[in-house]
């Protein structure tokens, strides 16, 4: 049976306690599902959440971390770090990381690299801005962020990265890529993961689509062949929408 990967990035929302109450309203309620599930709370929360969420199959990931392990990075958080927390994923080069604070393709490869390295699986976001789609970039800018993201990335490491594509005009604004153009765009990144790598590698990699994945549309974008799972904003923040998406089926 086919298995989805349903990830939530709780962005900079919630306090302490908050991302406590919603991790045990998670861990009930997702106590039988069938899918793989992921919460990525706050920094601040990921102790806390990481303590909630202890023998339930719910993965603690990371929004994001730093291109090194350790040493004179003011502000930056270590794989290492991550890790003694019990963090296993992490979501790196989000659009929100590309374009509001300018990460480049090399540092997001950087921490690919750097998580792999370091048994953190990695969730690679990709997409197009509006205007580049409109300008017809659509494949020139996915196809380069998953070309220069995956460098390096060793074929037997490639089952442990996730990739992640959010049109950036779909994330956070109520716009949706249809199924069908999603999907589209999802089989075009399997052509050129085929072309680093190999059909088979094309095949089993899992593709996430993110961009206001709600109750009343995943299961239609789930429908589609090359759709994996769902990286989710904003219904993340509360069980009453994140539950029936984690739980679609
Ligand atoms: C995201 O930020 O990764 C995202 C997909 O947000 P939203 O679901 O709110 O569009």
């Amino acid at each position: 049976m086919r298995t989805y990967y349903m990830a939530g990035n709780w962005k900079m929302h919630k306090t302490v306690a908050e991302s406590v109450a919603l991790a045990n309203e998670l861990k009930q309620a997702l106590a039988g599902a069938k899918d793989k599930v992921m919460v990525a709370p706050p920094f601040t929360a990921l102790a806390a959440v990481g303590q909630a969420i202890k023998g339930s199959s719910i993965i603690l990931g990371a929004q994001n971390m730093g291109p090194d392990t350790q040493g004179a990075h003011t502000g930056e958080v270590s794989p290492l770090m991550l890790k003694e927390l019990g963090v296993r994923a992490v979501i790196l080069g989000h659009s929100e990381r590309r374009h509001s604070y300018f990460e480049t393709d090399e540092l997001i490869n950087r921490k690919v690299l750097l998580a792999i390295e370091q048994g953190l699986d990695p969730i690679l976001c990709v997409g197009e801005t509006l205007a580049e789609r409109e300008a017809g970039r659509l494949e020139a800018v996915v196809g380069t962020q998953v070309r220069e993201g995956l460098k390096g990335v060793a074929r037997g490491d490639l089952p442990k990265v996730t990739i992640a594509y959010e049109p950036v005009w779909a994330i956070g604004t109520g716009k949706t890529a249809t199924p069908d153009d999603a999907d589209a765009v999802h089989a075009f990144i399997r052509s050129v993961v085929a072309t680093m790598y190999d059909g088979d590698a094309a095949k089993a990699l899992c593709i996430q689509y993110g961009g206001s994945v709600k109750p009343d549309n995943v299961a239609e974008l789930m429908a589609k062949p090359n759709i994996d799972g769902a990286l989710v904003g904003g219904a993340s923040l509360k069980a009453e929408s994140f539950v029936p998406i984690a739980a679609f089926r």
